[in-house]
């Protein structure tokens, strides 16, 4: 079976950031249409019928992706929708590329500004400026840069 699906999936672009965006944005309307559901026989239903539509254009827009042999192209819709997202969602620049760095994060000093690197550890730590010696606490999340 799963050697039947990479005979399939070989030589097709396959998944990336891009579908799992229309993914998501499929169960969102999937999730409203729900809402709109219990209008059957009303006006209001024409709302469910919308979100249901789109719901169903996602969902097959992604697999056509997934399953595209232009991978070319593909590819280039999801750098485009890389750099659409990293100038809407700046935080995200880094999940965008491959340059999220697992093992330390970057803080700026509150006292002079610079830049410093840290191991990501979660929780809130103690920290010294190398340069000017300033202490200062941090709080590490996971996502932080
Ligand atoms: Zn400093």
């Amino acid at each position: 079976m799963l050697e039947k699906l990479r005979r399939f999936m070989s030589g097709r672009y396959g998944y990336d950031q891009l579908t799992r965006f229309l993914f998501i944005l499929s169960i969102v309307f999937w999730v409203l249409a729900g809402m709109f559901r219990f209008t059957r026989m009303t006006p209001l239903y024409r709302i469910y019928l919308v979100f249901a539509a789109l719901n169903t254009i996602l969902y097959v827009l992604a697999f056509y992706r997934m399953f595209s042999r232009n991978i070319e192209r593909r590819t280039l819709e999801n750098e485009r929708y890389l750099q659409l997202r990293s100038r809407i969602y700046p935080k995200w620049k880094n999940f965008a590329g491959l340059h999220f760095d697992r093992e330390y994060l970057y803080k700026k000093c509150p006292h002079c500004s610079t830049r410093l690197r840290l191991r990501r550890i979660r929780g809130k730590h103690k920290t010294k400026c190398p340069k000017c010696g300033t202490k200062f606490s941090v709080r590490v999340f996971w996502g932080d840069r």
